[in-house]
Order: structure tokens, then sequence, then C-alpha cells
């Protein structure tokens, strides 16, 4: 149970830093990688764990766990995946388990 957790969390790294980034994310995508009785689990952890690595200043993107930018949406979707990668993945670990005990 626990590691088939974080293989899932694992997997969606990229696809949180990239709703984080404001780059698109199609719920294609998503299934093609958790599969179908998985998806909306993924596709909400992803998006609460995504509001929490962004912080938008007008049109402007920051990294809200170290506090730099502005970045571009490449910039910070580049950002996120090299330097917090362990810390995402963590919180989506964190994430999916609230998302599984809601529907238990
Ligand atoms: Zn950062």
């Amino acid at each position: 149970m626990d590691s088939g957790l974080s293989i899932t969390a694992e997997k969606l790294i990229e696809i949180t830093a990239r709703l984080a980034s404001k780059i698109n994310v199609k719920d294609e995508e998503i299934e093609r990688l958790v599969g179908l009785s998985s998806k909306n689990i993924a596709k909400n952890a992803s998006q609460k764990v995504a509001f929490w690595l962004v912080e938008q200043k007008e049109s402007l993107l920051y990294c809200k766990l170290c506090g730099k930018g502005p970045f571009t949406k490449k910039g910070l979707y580049l950002h996120l995946t090299r330097l917090h990668k362990e810390e995402i993945k963590g919180m989506l670990m964190e994430e999916l388990k609230n998302e599984i005990k809601a529907l238990i």
C-alpha cells in the first residue's frame, strides 16, 4: 500500500510541477499515468500540492517553497523539478493519503 503510494506520488511530480507553473495538463495524461480508477484522486492531490508550490504576484511566478523568483512558466517548472522533487513527492504522498481516507 505505502509503496504503491510512493510510486503514484513519484509519477505525479512532473504533472504537479506543471500545474504549479500554469503549464497545461490534460486529464488523459493523468489517466495514462495512474489509471482510470485513481485518476480523480491523483488529480485532486496534484492540484492541492500545486497550490502550495507557487505564489503569483501580478503575472509573475515565485517558488513558495524557497521564495525564489520571479520565474517564467518553464523556469518555475525546471526549478521545481530540479530542486524540490523530494519535497513535492512527500507532499503528494500526504495528499494522496488524505484523498484515499476521504473515500473510505
Ligand atoms: Zn524553490
